[in-house]
């Protein structure tokens, strides 16, 4: 029932929709189709609208993050995502008047996600991932191509694409032909569409009465649908006391331009990289005749912004000559548009009724609201008119503790991960080292930063980012902190990160201390801490294995070899302890023990290990030979402990009769008693020349007695010819391990010292390893 002025003019709507973006005048169409009055307020110029700057993509898989999918609260707002994709088509149809079946407001056929160069491996990798496993797990038709074969791409060989996948299902509309349409269908179904500006929301005894506009006039209605975007905010203020537990809008400034190409061409679909940087990613969106829109930055303000920065729109213009097509440098801009997305102090949307009955707000849709407009306009609707809700919304609730859903180290390394991926796409040039020195740098001064703020409650990676900067926003956050607190109380004790969170931290601080394996080291520590073999990384970690865990990551980053933390190492199946004192063996010496036993006929062999150290050789000659007597010989007393200890371990599994000897391997007087009656000798000797650099694992930690061996790497090689050809019998096998490099000297020590049939062997990896000989007869 409308209610006409003294002047003529309208006053009194059933419900007055604020702002005349997407989201308001979609709502003001559905409102009105349901029969309502309606008022829709918004200056006709639409003043920092985001919409107008909108790539306007229908980004429901594209826009997936794996920060999105990992929390509560976003996967709430996906659940939106899906349903909103399905209703498009009907809905552009809805609001052509007649004139199409509205696909010629789509500009776009489908989206194609690159995942390229300039990215980084924790953002843009882990999103496309995401993007991947999100299209599968909801059926979503997609499929993998070779980036060489995406039409119209022409990046940069610095920031070419690795991989791409195109959604033939997820279009992008004409923003200005959407509003277009969507002000004539408002106008057609009766409408008012006031050109102006609300100024501030009428209410008593906890009722909205309606809004006051900017040239004093008040519209009355006792339903009130705030949409104006971050404008919303001076609404909610102009209500004492009403937006202190509403966490504030401010503004996702972001500018995008329009380029007309230079050789009329365009690209059928939408090319974009997964969000990045705290953007959303780089996007070019077709837009007919040889135009292309380029999308878009995003940099977090207290206050929206009318124009552009010229360091933001040089950044975006380069990124997209760089990363998509190089004769955009020389196309001309034929325009500039600059848009403020409405953000929350929290992250996520306002959606429903205020504690003023009749106050909604509709907003907070920051990246994607066009893409939800028929969605929330429909839900809106039948709210506000009384009908039962269909969609969950609850979390959204305006007023709200702060929803966070990652905890603060979550949120620490993604603020980290982020800033620096921004260097990296602006193709920053900082010498190698220093990255890592940056990424250690910063966890600790975000840390310190997000204290600062609130010790309980803990921003969204790009809000911590930006209230750094920005003291207006950080003023904002601690006051919304301390009015929830004071009306809520403390948030519950945030839940357990999982053993995945852990693992993933722990692999980005062993890459920083250059431990080559990071990732799986991590895994093989959480495994060696939890209960179990394989660790299920979605299940919450507890505090004390968190503690457990995170002190051996902290002696892995002291770079202690693995298998001393774990204290087991393998050799073929059997499992060995070692520890402090004893060299880790290495399952390279596999393929050595193999060649040596395939080279010695008998099934009983007398078989003597030199360097015998854990007793790894010999326990597998033993294991691998049962009816073998096998004596392993060390010159170090502890090594000789960790080997008695193995072979007591593995007695069930090693049938040979084995014992172990200290003993000199130099001494001419060594084991004198087989001289002449041995069948092999094995030895995996010190064998590192004492010059050589090696990593702390072996450098630091483990007994250099048992690694490096004289200026040449060769002194345990003589020394094991020597004794090997004494001890060994007539045809009796020698097989001797080697730094790689010396291979040629060491079969020269082999044959001076009496051997023949002497062969270079590789590893695995094939690298020169052993040599195998025989005792000439
Ligand atoms: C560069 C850029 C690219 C984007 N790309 C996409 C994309 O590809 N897909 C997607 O879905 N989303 C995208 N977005 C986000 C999307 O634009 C927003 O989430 C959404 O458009 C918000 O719509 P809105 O109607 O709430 O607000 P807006 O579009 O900001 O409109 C608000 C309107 O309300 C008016 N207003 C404000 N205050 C008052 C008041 N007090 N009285 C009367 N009128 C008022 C404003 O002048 C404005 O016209 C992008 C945003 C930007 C900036």
């Amino acid at each position: 029932m409308t209610h006409v002025s003294e002047h003529g003019r309208p006053t009194g709507y059933d419900v007055i929709v604020v702002g005349n973006g997407a989201l308001g005048s979609s709502a003001a169409v559905e409102l009105a189709r349901r029969g309502a009055s309606v008022a829709l307020v918004g200056p006709r110029h639409r003043p920092y609208a985001a919409s107008t700057a909108a790539g306007a993509m229908l980004g429901c898989f594209g826009e997936v993050t794996t920060t999105l999918v990992e929390n509560t609260y976003g996967q709430t707002k996906f659940a939106l995502d899906l349903r909103a994709k399905d209703l498009w088509p009907e809905w552009l149809e809805s609001i052509s008047g007649g004139l199409s079946d509205g696909r010629d407001i789509l500009t776009a056929n489908g989206t194609t996600v690159l995942l390229n160069s300039v990215g980084t491996a924790g953002i843009d990798t882990d999103n496309f991932h995401a993007i991947r496993a999100t299209l599968e797990k909801h059926d979503e038709p997609y499929e993998t191509v070779d980036p060489s074969d995406v039409g119209w791409l022409d990046p940069d060989p610095n920031s070419r694409p690795l991989q791409a996948l195109h959604i033939p299902g997820e279009h992008a509309v004409d923003s200005g032909r959407l509003l277009l349409r969507l002000e004539q269908t408002a106008r057609d179904l009766g409408v008012t569409l006031i050109d102006g500006h609300a100024a501030s929301v009428l209410g008593d005894d906890g009722q909205s009465r309606g809004v006051v506009l900017e040239d004093g006039t008040s519209l009355t209605s006792g339903q009130v649908l705030l949409a104006g975007g971050v404008g919303t905010q001076t609404l909610v203020d102009s209500v004492p006391g009403l937006g202190d537990c509403i966490p504030r809008l401010v503004a996702g400034y972001g500018v995008s331009a329009v380029v007309t190409t230079q050789d009329g061409t365009q690209p059928e679909s939408v090319i974009r990289t997964p969000n990045r940087a705290f953007a959303c990613g780089l996007h070019i969106v077709p837009r007919g005749a040889g135009r292309v829109y380029v999308g878009a930055t995003n940099i977090i303000t207290p206050q929206p912004m009318a124009d552009p920065v010229m360091g933001d729109l040089l950044f975006l213009l380069e990124c997209a000559h760089r990363q998509t097509r190089r004769n955009l440098w020389s196309s001309a801009v034929s325009g500039i548009n600059v848009g403020n997305r409405p953000i929350s102090l929290d992250g996520f949307p306002l959606l429903g009724e205020t504690p003023l009955r009749g106050l909604w707000m509709m907003t907070g849709t920051y990246r994607d609201g066009l893409f939800l407009s028929p969605l929330l306009a429909k839900e809106f609707a039948a709210r506000m008119l009384g009908g039962e809700p269909e969609l969950d919304l609850e979390p959204f609730a305006p007023e709200r503790a702060p929803l966070g859903g990652m905890s603060r180290e979550a949120v620490l390394d993604t603020t980290v991960e982020h800033t620096l991926a921004t260097g990296y796409e602006q193709h920053w040039n900082v010498p190698t080292g220093w990255q890592e020195f940056f990424d250690v740098g910063l966890k600790p001064i975000y840390a310190q930063w997000a204290e600062e703020l609130d010790p309980d409650f803990t921003p969204q990676p790009d809000l911590l980012a930006a209230a750094r900067m920005e003291p207006q926003i950080a003023l904002w956050l601690k006051t919304y902190y301390d009015n929830c607190r004071a009306r809520f109380g403390k948030p519950g004790p945030p839940a357990a990160d999982s053993v995945g969170d852990h693992v993933r931290r722990a692999a980005e601080l062993l890459t920083a201390t250059r431990v080559t394996t990071p990732r799986a080291d991590a895994l093989t520590l959480a495994a060696h801490v939890l209960p179990g073999e394989d660790p299920d990384l979605d299940a919450p970690m507890s505090a004390e294995d968190a503690q457990g865990f995170w002190m051996l990551v902290g002696r892995r980053a002291g770079r202690e070899p693995l298998e001393y933390l774990t204290g087991r190492a393998r050799l073929f199946d059997l499992e060995l302890a070692v520890g402090a004192g004893v060299r880790v063996p290495h399952t390279r010496t596999e393929a050595m023990v193999t060649e040596a036993l395939a080279r010695c006929g008998s099934d009983h062999p007398r078989v003597v290990d030199l360097y015998t150290g854990s007793g790894a050789v010999a326990l597998a000659v033993g294991a691998l030979r049962p009816a073998a007597v096998v004596t392993g010989v060390d010159v170090c007393a502890t090594a000789l402990d960790w080997a008695k200890r193995n072979a007591e371990g593995l007695k069930d599994r090693v049938e040979a009769e084995l014992d172990f000897v200290r003993g000199d391997i130099a001494a001419p007087d060594l084991l004198s008693g087989l001289d002449g009656t041995v069948d092999l000798v094995t030895a995996a000797p010190p064998n590192v020349p004492d010059h050589v650099h090696l990593i702390p694992e072996l450098a630091t930690h483990q007994p250099a007695g048992a690694i490096r061996s004289g200026w040449d790497g060769l002194d345990a090689v003589r020394s094991v010819a020597a004794t090997a050809a004494r001890l060994l019998t007539g045809g009796g096998v020698l097989a001797i391990e080697h730094y790689d490099a010396l291979a040629d000297a060491v079969i020269e020590i082999v044959r001076a010292a009496g051997f023949e049939a002497v062969t270079s062997h590789t590893d695995r990896e094939g690298h020169p390893r052993f040599v195998i000989a025989r005792r000439a007869a």
